[in-house]
């Protein structure tokens, strides 16, 4: 195996694994459908672009195989990786808008930073998870006495609330 389809091998494993994870997180809504169709498309327009003339020109001018296969195996593996990255994305917004953070300067911050120190960054400091009051329905902080809104206890239903987020989880 050459140490370039070694790095393809792992670049698209990881990028299906991350794929995979974010995707099984789904059924909770919290990536945004946009975000879904747009990793969706990525796949085979990279396809196509590697496995066209121009693709294939690229590939050999930056010194690797441009065969049809290795083309077709490139693309892919963009493909692959690009859908994980903007399924992250989506993940960001969907999970920031629901802790009540400000969902695009994180996607935006989480899309610039390079090497996915934004997406760490995102995750070593977002909120804590919201849960709605038992009295007025504004967004709390699961597990706390009272509401910061309407001051209502919160004691009756805490245990429904904490099984709440602890079902929504990550
Ligand atoms: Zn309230």
């Amino acid at each position: 195996m050459t140490q370039q389809s070694a790095v393809l091998l792992i670049t698209f494993l990881a990028g299906l694994v991350v794929a995979a994870i974010l995707l099984g997180t789904a059924r909770r809504n919290v990536l945004s459908r946009s975000a879904m169709v747009i990793a969706a498309l990525a796949i085979p327009s990279w396809v196509i672009y590697f496995a066209s003339n121009q693709g294939r020109s690229f590939l050999a001018a930056k010194g690797f195989l441009s065969t049809m296969p290795d083309a077709l195996w490139f693309g892919l593996t963009f493909g692959v990786f690009t859908a994980a990255f903007f399924l992250a994305l989506g993940y960001v917004y969907g999970d920031a808008r629901r802790r009540q953070m400000p969902a695009w300067a994180w996607v935006i911050a989480a899309s610039l930073i390079p090497n996915l120190i934004g997406f760490i960054l995102y995750f070593l400091f977002r909120g804590p998870l919201l849960c709605p009051c038992s009295s007025c329905g504004k967004p709390i902080r699961g597990g706390e006495a009272f509401c910061s809104h309407c001051g209502s206890s919160q004691g009756s239903s805490i245990g429904r609330i904490t099984a709440d987020s602890a079902q929504k989880g990550v």
